[in-house]
């Protein structure tokens, strides 16, 4: 009886093992996402945007920025504006299509809590 005691005290700890091993795991994986703060101005409506390392676009008028080659790079030289041109809900996100104005590339982003509903609404009706 008591070797079998000893086997279920050992128990908690290779979870917490375990745990700890797929936490290591996916914090190797988001490094590829490069967070960076800044804050901005929207050269759309003239909106002051408060970077919070996430959202690349203004919450006011959800026209985006051509910066990015992958998420978070800023390695994108094209510098064109981003129209949002369509949106999708996906569970509790909502997930808008941006085009670019100046080489017509499509990208896909997410909403943040700032954005204006409202237009999110908008551009859903299309
Ligand atoms: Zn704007
Ligand atoms: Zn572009």
């Amino acid at each position: 009886m008591r070797a079998r005691s000893s086997t279920v005290e050992h128990h908690p700890y290779k979870m917490a093992v375990s745990e700890f091993e797929s936490q290591r795991a996916h914090n190797q994986m988001s490094k590829n996402f490069q967070k960076r703060v800044e804050d901005f101005v929207c050269q759309n409506c003239g909106h002051k945007v408060e970077g919070c390392g996430y959202t690349n676009h203004c919450p006011r008028c959800l026209v985006s920025k051509h910066v990015d080659k992958k998420p978070g790079d800023r390695e994108n030289d094209c510098g064109g504006l981003m129209d949002p041109i369509d949106i999708e809900k996906k569970g509790k996100e909502y997930v808008i299509t941006h085009k670019c104005r100046n080489c017509g590339e499509v990208k896909k982003n997410k909403t943040s809590e700032e954005d204006n509903f409202d237009i999110i609404i908008e551009i859903s009706k299309k």
